[in-house]
């Protein structure tokens, strides 16, 4: 009797890892999929916040990529290994503060982790050649088997037939002929595949699998770095990155203000950690406040966030500022005009 094989597949949630699942489900192996949470993933906590997303479905693509598939899927949350994957990547930084070589390298380390902890046989990707500019090119594909550990362990049947011969094809457990040779940033074949295995709904997310790849986001993290005295982070810190304006007035201090209904109730979860701001005298946002704040900083401070509600053009608007200890203050202020802030304050 011949053994039965087992792979274990990166899923991102996107279409390229369920179409290489799929694949080599096709070939009679057992295969279960790994979800790697940094804490920059675009899913599962603030894509569902804002009111302009309630339309989207809320789902976590992960999950649901393995339920179509009708597989198992490992969650793991990696927040804390990762800091040195960011903070440190020996293979620099993409276009924003992506590390993607160094990630891609760190997570398939995770699954050969995994794999050997489990008695699995090899691992899978959806991998393509020549399709994103850091981590899938030629030269880079092979850093990433050799520096998780996976080496030849490491199959990507969408490229496969690009690709020299892994040991899962040289030892037969999977057919060669039967994979794709897939290249380059062109999506047509990979929607063809999907017509063929009848997936018409999947998520092909614009921005790529996580925030770094975000040039938004990616300056609000270096700010942050810039003024704290380390580039340590929680994931409270790179949560909040995610939601509201964020306004540096002063080199002290920063504003999160939240842009709407949705990201206020969020932030209200934080109000025990930041000193914060909100309106009495008209609707307005709730306003965290990210350092500390001086006499003339909370007068600014309000003169800001009273900008961003309903009374911003009122000749006053009252503003109630509360502390870390629960105490409040209330100032009538006059909020700033759009021009009195100047874009370099938004971060
Ligand atoms: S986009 Fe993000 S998750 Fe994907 S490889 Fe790059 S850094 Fe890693």
């Amino acid at each position: 009797m011949s053994t039965q094989r087992k792979a274990i597949s990166l899923i991102s949630g996107g279409l390229d890892s369920m179409l290489s699942t799929r694949v080599i489900m096709d070939q009679g192996i057992h295969v279960e999929g790994i979800n790697i949470f940094t804490g920059f993933c675009v899913e599962g906590h603030t894509h569902a916040i804002r009111k302009k997303d309630r339309q989207k479905p809320k789902r976590n693509n992960a999950l649901w990529v393995a339920e179509q598939l009708g597989i198992k899927l490992h969650i793991i949350e990696v927040i804390e290994e990762y800091k040195q994957v960011l903070l440190n990547p020996g293979h620099g930084y993409g276009q924003n503060m992506n590390p993607c070589l160094d990630c891609k390298g760190f997570m398939v380390r995770k699954a050969y982790e995994w794999m050997q902890e489990h008695g699995f046989d090899f691992i899978i990707t959806g991998e393509v050649v020549g399709q994103r500019p850091m981590s899938q090119r030629r030269d880079t594909m092979p850093v990433i088997q050799r520096e998780s550990g996976a080496g030849d362990l490491l199959l990507r049947p969408l490229s496969a037939l690009n690709l020299p011969e892994t040991r899962p094809e040289r030892e037969g457990w999977v057919q060669r002929e039967a994979l794709y040779d897939f290249s380059g940033r062109t999506r047509k074949p990979q929607i063809e595949l999907a017509a063929k295995f009848g997936f018409d709904d999947y998520s092909q997310p614009a921005g790529g699998c996580c925030f770094l790849t975000d040039k938004s986001y990616s300056d609000k993290l270096v700010d942050m770095w810039a003024h704290r005295s380390s580039r340590d982070y929680e994931l409270d810190d790179i949560m909040l990155l995610k939601v509201g304006r964020h306004l540096r007035p002063r080199p002290h201090f920063k504003l999160i203000v939240a842009r709407e209904e949705g990201e206020t109730r969020f932030l209200e979860g934080y109000r025990k950690q930041f000193v914060h701001l909100l309106s009495t005298s008209h609707s307005g946002p709730l306003v965290l406040v990210d350092g500390e704040l001086n006499e003339d900083d909370r007068l600014l401070a309000a003169q800001i966030s009273a900008r961003f509600g309903q009374g911003r053009d009122a000749a006053e608007v009252e503003m109630e500022i509360t502390d870390l200890d629960g105490r409040a203050q209330r100032l009538m202020v006059e909020p700033l005009r759009a021009d009195e802030i100047p874009q370099d304050w938004y971060v």
